[in-house]
């Protein structure tokens, strides 16, 4: 189920994660106030990192909690969408990466296919406020759909979307089995969680205009694509050596026997850091779509 199946060289060492046990639950809302805070910082030029940092909300040392040295910052929602090529009827529209200005350093969570069911990312990914984009597959996700429902509903503006019922390679099959794996998945995906989304990912990245006509029958609007993937220790970039402003990430629901031993959350863990070192913030794709 690897969207690509070359792996970074290098190991995780084990229990490198010193995990401490501090409590986070209080009526503070983190990601409200992560917000507030990146546009306080942003308005005000004068602000230190000491005075941006509200302290004492025990909401604020979930980063250490999991493993990172500072919070996560996040993207207010944009004013205005960012423009995207025009769609083109009858076709759903591709979307590989999201147009911001070249000065706006945010990116976009994706996890795809849902292998992996750790109870414990959960608890991560409530704690750290990640907004993910899920990209699942009926016969790897459906185990448990009760486990990508909680992230879902966490709070923090994760969404469910369609990534086809048995990850074929759409560009092998012709129209008729192409339409039977997106819509089939939309009518699961209904079935279980109350709606159809209105976007896609074909596995491996693979379409052609076959696809984007079914799918739009299959009342898909967009086709999420990607330009970075993350590995096991770091990205994987389509082009160059960086992060750009506006890249939608591709991570996977993977646990150690696909992360040669390495955990879900160690593997989120350096995405995080990554995305740190590079001084990006984290947005919610949908509010840019
Ligand atoms: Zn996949």
């Amino acid at each position: 189920m690897r969207h690509t199946r070359r792996l970074v060289a290098g190991s995780l060492a084990a229990g490198a994660l010193a995990l401490s046990l501090t409590g986070c639950g209080n009526s503070v809302d983190p990601i409200e106030r992560l917000g507030r805070k990146t546009t306080e910082a942003q308005q005000s030029p004068t602000a230190t990192p000491s005075q941006s940092a509200t302290a004492g909300a025990p909401g604020d040392e979930a980063y250490k909690k999991w493993g990172l040295s500072a919070p996560l910052q996040f993207a207010p929602k944009p004013a205005q969408k960012p423009a995207l090529a025009p769609a083109v009827p009858g076709k759903a529209q591709v979307v590989d990466r999201i147009p911001v200005p070249a000065t706006d350093k945010v990116v976009f969570l994706t996890f795809d296919d849902g292998a992996e069911k750790d109870p414990e990312f959960l608890k991560m990914a409530a704690d750290l406020k990640l907004p993910i984009s899920m990209f699942l597959t009926d016969n790897i996700a459906s185990s448990d759909y009760g486990h990508f429902e909680k992230l879902r509903d966490n709070g923090s503006g994760s969404t469910i979307n369609n990534h086809t019922l048995t990850h074929p390679n759409l560009r092998t099959l012709p129209f008729a089995a192409q339409k039977k794996e997106i819509c089939g998945q939309q009518e699961h995906l209904e079935k279980r969680f109350g709606a159809k989304p209105t976007r896609f990912r074909p596995p491996y990245g693979n379409y052609n205009d076959d696809t984007l006509k079914a799918a739009s029958e299959c009342g898909i609007s967009q086709v999420i694509l990607w330009r970075v993937s993350m590995q096991i220790n770091n990205f994987q970039y389509a082009e160059g050596s960086a992060l750009k402003p506006g890249d939608i990430i591709l991570a996977h629901f993977r646990g150690p026997s696909e992360l040669k031993g390495a955990t879900e959350i160690q593997m989120t863990t350096r995405m995080l850091q990554r995305i740190q070192e590079q001084g990006y913030r984290i947005g919610r794709l949908e509010e840019y779509l």
